[in-house]
């Protein structure tokens, strides 16, 4: 059973929502607390995040949902290690990735997170192949491994006959496949995808859903960010995100909303 508390204590304008899980098999591959992101500009501070906890279960599918502007593109980039919270601590795996240098957040990011953007982000100089081994070589992957893995992410995303295409050669939603290959082939323990049906048109959005669906029956863990509603459907937890701050939480079919 899981439950959602309100933080006990916190001013009404900084409240912010505790998710809790109290099941025994769940364990956090991601934990957030007082997570926040204010960016800095000439017009003075943006806040982006305001304090945010929550924890993301190894194998779950969690579905971040809301408007432009919320917040969910600042948040996934925290949790890829692309970017650092203004405030709070962010465990990964057990292990708190605050005070790592630069060398050690992009060797775990390189080793334990797969990303899928919106607008695919292939290197339109590389094959399709190169595009999906180029992560396992920053590893220093041995090339038959590195073929091995990239091979088998191409196949269970159905784009094993185009390894010699360039990306241009390729449709929309078949580029977003390969996407999905390059974020697999490092066998990561989080996937991470923002809006990745952003930019597709609703089969090809379908398609890839279905893909993520089935790499979450397979074990995979699961962060998707969506501006779009009807996509939350696949989650077992979402959280809808409005002006940094997480608004509502949905546990499986059921939900539970606070003002
Ligand atoms: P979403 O992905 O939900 O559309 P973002 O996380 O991209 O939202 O942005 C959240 C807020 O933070 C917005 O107000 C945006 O303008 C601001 N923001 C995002 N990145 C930056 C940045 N690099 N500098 C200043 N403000 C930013
Ligand atoms: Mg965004």
């Amino acid at each position: 059973m899981n439950s959602v508390t309100k933080t006990s204590g916190a001013n009404p304008s900084a409240a912010h929502l505790r998710v809790v899980s109290d099941r025994a098999a769940g364990t956090p591959g991601i934990a957030l607390s007082g997570v926040s992101k204010t960016y800095r500009t000439r017009d003075g501070e943006v806040p982006s995040l305001r304090p945010l906890d929550f924890h993301i279960n190894t194998g779950e599918f969690f579905v971040v949902v809301g408007p432009s502007g919320c917040g969910k593109s600042t948040l996934l980039a925290i949790l890829g290690l692309l970017d650092s919270p203004t405030s709070g601590t962010y465990t990964l795996n057990g292990h708190s990735v605050a005070n790592l240098n630069l060398k050690d957040r992009a060797r775990i990011r390189n080793r334990e997170i797969g990303f899928i953007f919106q607008a695919f982000n292939l290197i339109g100089d590389l094959t399709v192949y190169e595009n999906v081994e180029l992560p396992l070589t920053y590893r220093g992957e041995a090339a038959a491994d590195r073929k091995k893995a990239a091979m088998e992410a191409l196949e269970k995303v159905g784009m094993s006959h185009r390894t010699k295409h360039y990306p241009s050669q390729l449709s929309g939603g078949q580029q977003q496949r390969v996407a999905v290959a390059r974020a697999l082939a490092g066998k990561p323990s989080v996937l991470l995808a923002d809006e990745p049906t952003g930019n597709l048109d609703s089969i090809n959005g379908e398609a890839v859903m279905s893909l993520l669906q089935e790499l979450h029956r397979g074990g995979a863990t699961i962060c998707m960010v969506t501006h779009d509603q009807r996509y939350a459907s696949c989650a077992q937890r979402s959280i809808h995100m409005l002006d940094g701050r997480i608004a509502n939480v949905k546990i499986g079919a059921a939900a539970t909303t606070h003002a």
